[in-house]
């Protein structure tokens, strides 16, 4: 989201690790081993890391950014930065209250509706309106300007907001290519039962099921939602960095049954293989992200995520130069 230029300066951050990826291994092992998956010890946690303080982006969203590129980015890989606006109440207003025009290039903004109607508007022509359970994937790429605002109908009447929007990066080779956007309605997301949980798959493969989205590289993403308190498992290709946010309740994984508080962020380790393992009480919602790495350079600076420093300079430029468009 992130709403300023003026905050993006604050926030630079310039990163070229050359990290390697240890004891990546194919799918397909997973896959082979999953009948086996009750005798395998559950996947390590690597560790467990709170969120940033609370703050205002425009005013219509209230988050914790509970990740971003600065923290380490080729621990996050292929994902970049996860704002949270926990459930809030807002009065009626006749104000559309969100943010206003700001440019991204070299990412993927993808915002998940919990509560409460968002629109997002962009120079490429995309567009819409999400509401609870609805996600928009939009894909950045080369450039856009783009407001998110709450809908015009939810300001005037007010109520229950809760939102968490994810960056998602780009390999080089996609980072200048034309941009996208998914609208993606709740109703096309297939759910799984796992164990005392369901989940609503977004992108990528979860069991037999595949979720709507269209990605640019390798993931899966999905959320899951505790009816009972008990152990969720699933089968994620080891090798990929795997990520779990609980939005709310408490989640305990890997051998220890480590506790991820609500609103922290877990990191598994991606040289583990084995199941992963969700301990949770009923009422529990958490997120979790599973990706290929890129293994690339990233150099992320406010609302542009490139791999060199010249690339984000020349972004600026065509932003100012109006190359990104305007709304
Ligand atoms: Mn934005």
């Amino acid at each position: 989201m992130l709403a300023t230029l003026g905050a993006a300066v604050a926030a630079i951050a310039g990163w070229a690790l050359g990290s390697k990826l240890l004891g990546r291994r194919k799918q397909e092992s997973d896959m082979q081993q999953a009948s086996a998956s009750q005798t395998r010890s559950p996947r390590a946690l690597q560790g467990v890391y709170p969120p940033g303080p609370e703050h205002w982006v425009g005013d219509g969203f209230y988050v914790k950014t509970v990740f971003w590129p600065q923290l380490d980015a080729q621990m996050l890989s292929p994902f970049l930065l996860l704002d949270h606006a926990a459930k809030r109440q807002f009065d009626p207003s006749p104000h559309r209250r969100g943010v206003g025009e700001h440019p991204h290039r070299g990412f993927e903004t993808v915002t998940f509706a919990y509560r409460g109607e968002i629109e997002h508007r962009d120079s490429a022509g995309g567009g819409g309106r999400i509401g609870p359970g609805d996600v928009q994937w939009m894909t950045a790429a080369s450039g856009v300007v783009h407001e998110e605002k709450h809908s015009q109908a939810f300001s005037e009447r007010g109520g229950e907001f809760e939102m968490v929007q994810l960056w998602v990066n780009l390999p080089a080779s996609k980072k200048m290519s034309a941009p996208r956007y998914q609208p993606l309605l709740d109703r096309e997301f297939p759910r799984v039962a796992l164990g005392p949980g369901e989940a609503r798959v977004i992108a990528g493969t979860l069991g037999a099921e595949t979720g709507p989205a269209k990605t640019h590289t390798p993931m899966t993403t999905f959320d899951v939602h505790f009816h009972e308190s008990g152990t969720a498992e699933v089968e994620l290709p080891d090798g990929w960095t795997t990520l779990v946010f609980p939005l709310e309740g408490d989640v305990g994984a890997g051998p220890e049954r480590t506790a991820i508080p609500s609103r922290h962020f877990g990191v598994f380790d991606r040289n583990d293989d084995g199941p992963i393992q969700l301990h949770a009480n009923a009422g529990t919602r958490a997120l979790v992200l599973a990706g290929e790495p890129l293994d690339e350079p990233v150099f992320a600076y406010g609302p542009f995520v490139m791999n060199t420093r010249e690339e984000v300079a020349q972004a600026f430029r065509d932003y100012q130069s109006g190359r990104m468009g305007h709304l």
